[in-house]
């Protein structure tokens, strides 16, 4: 296992969202976070079989190109009903729109009536350095779908994924709640002892 040290670290997005929220989580271990998209990287295709493979692959391209350790993530929702699918292609079932309605109602639509619901979010994180190391691991929630969607909060699927043991969407509780205990919490947390320790 092979830790980080305090400097420059690329986050290979070019989501500027993803990289507020890193850059708040990353700042108090001395880690300064730029992305890809700021330091004008390319954007690696996507072909990787499983999430941790994109991951790993985005994360190794944006380390090599840079010269820095680099951090990747990605994520999707599997519905066991439907052999995984999305899956891979959850954001590209949103169209070239991003339209996670229509996503929704695709998924909801090739269900059909009497399938089981049960589904789970992934979220693979992925760290590179450009000598090729890798550090790769996964986090993963499970839940079940209802319809209609409910709720305005959050993004992509949330208005129809309901975690387990809970009664709400990710689409109806407040935002701090899914983002305490989700699929990218419980990958992040299995990324923090290969972290910096938190500086005083
Ligand atoms: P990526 O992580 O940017 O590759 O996005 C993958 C896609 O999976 C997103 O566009 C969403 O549609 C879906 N997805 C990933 N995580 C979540 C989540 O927490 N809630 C709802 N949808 C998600």
């Amino acid at each position: 296992m092979r830790r980080l040290e305090t400097g420059r670290l690329v986050l290979a997005t070019h989501n500027p969202g993803k990289v507020t929220e890193l850059a708040e989580l990353m700042a108090p271990r001395g880690l300064q976070v730029v992305s890809a998209g700021e330091l004008g990287l390319p954007e690696p295709e996507e072909t990787g079989l499983t999430f941790k493979a994109n991951a790993e692959l985005k994360a190794l391209a944006a380390a090599r190109a840079s010269g820095l350790p680099a951090l990747a993530d990605d994520s999707g929702l599997c519905v066991d009903a439907l052999g995984g699918a999305p899956g891979l292609y959850s954001a590209r079932w949103g169209g070239p729109q991003k339209d996670f309605n229509l996503a929704m109602a695709r998924v909801h639509a090739e269900l059909g009536e009497d399938a089981p619901r049960t589904a789970h979010f992934i979220c693979a994180l992925s760290l590179a350095w450009p000598d090729g190391h890798t550090e790769t691991v996964e986090g993963r929630v499970d839940g079940s779908l209802v319809w209609p969607p409910r709720g305005q909060n959050g993004f992509g699927y949330d208005p129809m994924f309901v975690m387990a043991g809970q009664t709400q969407t990710y689409g109806e509780v407040p935002r701090h709640v899914k983002e305490a205990d989700n699929h990218r919490a419980r990958a992040f947390a299995q990324l923090t002892p290969l972290l910096p320790p938190l500086q005083p």
